[in-house]
C-alpha cells in the first residue's frame, strides 16, 4: 500500500488519582501535536502552569514545524514566569512538558522535566526521554542504581521545569516512525508507580488504544493512585486518508480538558493526602517559595491599634517591615534538626532572635538527626541555603541515612553504579 504513514488511532486518559484533591496534569491530543504537562505549585498554580504550556502549543495550530514547537516551549516558559511574577499566589509555579509533533512519518519531541515519552515497536517498549530529576541525575553520575532510583523517596524532585528559570534547556529528540509504532506520552503518575514491563504488556495487548489508556490509569490507581496520572497514545499506520475519514478512526478530542474524575473515596475512607502534598512542593528546586510565614504576619496584626492615625501609621510601617522580612525569609531555606529528633527543611530565617522563631518547617525527611550528626557533625548547622540546594541536601541525607518508615536504602558501597541484578 502506498498510503502515507499517519496517525490512525488516538487515545487519552487523565485521572486525579485517589489521594490528591485535584488534577494538575494537562494534555493535548490533537495530531499532529500531542503533549502532556504535569504542573506543580501551591494554591492550584500548578494547573495554571500546565494549562499555560498546553495552550501555548494549541496556539500553534496545524501548521507547525520542530523550530516553531521549540519556540513555543520557550515562550510558554516566559509566560509562566511572567504570570508568577505578577501574581504572588502563583510564584514558584512550574510544569513539565513532553510533546511530540508527528508528521510525514517522523516525530519531533520536545521535553522538559520528568514526564516521559515511550515508543512501542515490535513488542519492545523504548523510553525516548531522559528524566530531568534528582534521582535520574544521581543515576547518570553513577551514585545511585536504577532500581534504587525507582523506590527513592525523593524520586519526584525534578531539576528542570517550565517556569523555574529564565532560560529553559529543552531536550529535542527526532525519531523516524514505522507502520504499527505506538507513541506513549505520560506523566510520572504512571511511570513512577507502574513498572515498564507492565506498561509494555498493557499497551501491546490491548485491542484498542483507548482500552490501553484506561487500563494504564486503572493500574496506576491500583498502585495507590498517589499522583495524577495522564497518558496520551497514538498508533501510526498506512491508511488511505479517504478511508480514514470515513471510518473516523481518529476520534475528536477536547485538547485541554481533563477527563472527569472518578468518584472520590467513600465517606468512610480516609484520604492520605498530606504527606504526598508535602513532597509535591519540593518539586521546583530553582525557584523561591512565596508563602509567607503566617505567624509573622499574625504578630504584626496583633500590634495593630485603633487609637488613631499615628498608631495606624506605625502599624503600617511594621507591616511593611514584616513584609520585607517575609520576602527575604521566603528566599531562605535551611536544613536542621527538628524537636522530634528528625531532620527537616525549614523556611525563613535560620536564627531565632530572643527566642522568637522566624521560620516555619517546610519539609520533613524522617531521617534521624542523631545518625546524621554521628556521621557528619557539621551538616545540621542551619546554614542559609537556596531552595534547590536545601532540597538536594535533604534528598542526599534521605538517600544516605534512609527513612525507617518508608524503606531504608543501603548506603552506596562505592561510587560505581550497582548493576541491575
Ligand atoms: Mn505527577
Amino acid at each position: 500500500m502506498n498510503a502515507p504513514l499517519t496517525v490512525v488511532e488516538l487515545a487519552r486518559a487523565s485521572h486525579t488519582g485517589l489521594v490528591r484533591g485535584h488534577n494538575e496534569d494537562r494534555f493535548m491530543a490533537t495530531p499532529p501535536l500531542i503533549a502532556v504537562a504535569d504542573g506543580m505549585g501551591g494554591a492550584q498554580a500548578g494547573e495554571v502552569a500546565a494549562a499555560t504550556a498546553v495552550e501555548r502549543l494549541e496556539a500553534l495550530g496545524g501548521e507547525v514545524d520542530a523550530g516553531a514547537l521549540r519556540g513555543a516551549v520557550e515562550d510558554a516558559n516566559r509566560r509562566i514566569r511572567a504570570m508568577a511574577e505578577a501574581n504572588p499566589a502563583q510564584a514558584g509555579m512550574g510544569t513539565t512538558l513532553t510533546a511530540a509533533l508527528i508528521r510525514d512519518g517522523h516525530a519531533d519531541l520536545v521535553h522538559v522535566g520528568d514526564s516521559r515519552a515511550y515508543l512501542l515497536r515490535g513488542g519492545e517498549l523504548r523510553r525516548l526521554t531522559e528524566d530531568h530529576s534528582l534521582v535520574a541525575e544521581l543515576v547518570r553520575r553513577g551514585e545511585l542504581a536504577p532500581d534504587e532510583a525507582e523506590r527513592h523517596p525523593n524520586r519526584n524532585v525534578i531539576t528542570r521545569a517550565l517556569g523555574a528559570e529564565a532560560t529553559i534547556e529543552v531536550d529535542q529528540i527526532g525519531l523516524d516512525l514505522q507502520d504499527g509504532d505506538v507513541l506513549l506520552l505520560c506523566t510520572d503518575g504512571l511511570s513512577a508507580y507502574v513498572p515498564e514491563d507492565e506498561v509494555r504488556d498493557i499497551v501491546a495487548t490491548a485491542p484498542r488504544l483507548q482500552q490501553a489508556a484506561d487500563a494504564l490509569v486503572a493500574r496506576a490507581n491500583r498502585a495507590g493512585g498517589i499522583d495524577n496520572t495522564t497518558v496520551v497514545l497514538v498508533r501510526l499506520g498506512r491508511v488511505d486518508p479517504a478511508a480514514l475519514a470515513a471510518t473516523q478512526a481518529v476520534p475528536a478530542v477536547e485538547a485541554t480538558q481533563p477527563l472527569p474524575a472518578q468518584p472520590p473515596a467513600g465517606p468512610g475512607e480516609e484520604r492520605p493526602r498530606a504527606a504526598e502534598r508535602a513532597i509535591r512542593t519540593v518539586r521546583v528546586p530553582a525557584s523561591p517559595r512565596p508563602a509567607p510565614p503566617a505567624r509573622v504576619l499574625e504578630r504584626v496584626d496583633g500590634r495593630r491599634s485603633r487609637r488613631g492615625p499615628i498608631a495606624v501609621g506605625v502599624a503600617a510601617a511594621l507591616l511593611l517591615l514584616a513584609g520585607g522580612v517575609v520576602w527575604i525569609g521566603s528566599r531562605t531555606y535551611f536544613v536542621e534538626a527538628a524537636p522530634d529528633g528528625t531532620v527537616r527543611v525549614s523556611h525563613g530565617f535560620p536564627w531565632s532572635p530572643a527566642g522568637v522563631d522566624l521560620f516555619e518547617p517546610w519539609q520533613g525527611t524522617g531521617v534521624a538527626a542523631a545518625d546524621v550528626r554521628a556521621a557528619d557533625p557539621g551538616v545540621l548547622d542551619r546554614s542559609a541555603r537556596g531552595q534547590g540546594e536545601a532540597v538536594e541536601l535533604a534528598a542526599r541525607l534521605v538517600w544516605r541515612f534512609g527513612v525507617p518508615d518508608i524503606e531504608p536504602l543501603p548506603a552506596p558501597a562505592s561510587t560505581e553504579a550497582v548493576p541491575r541484578a
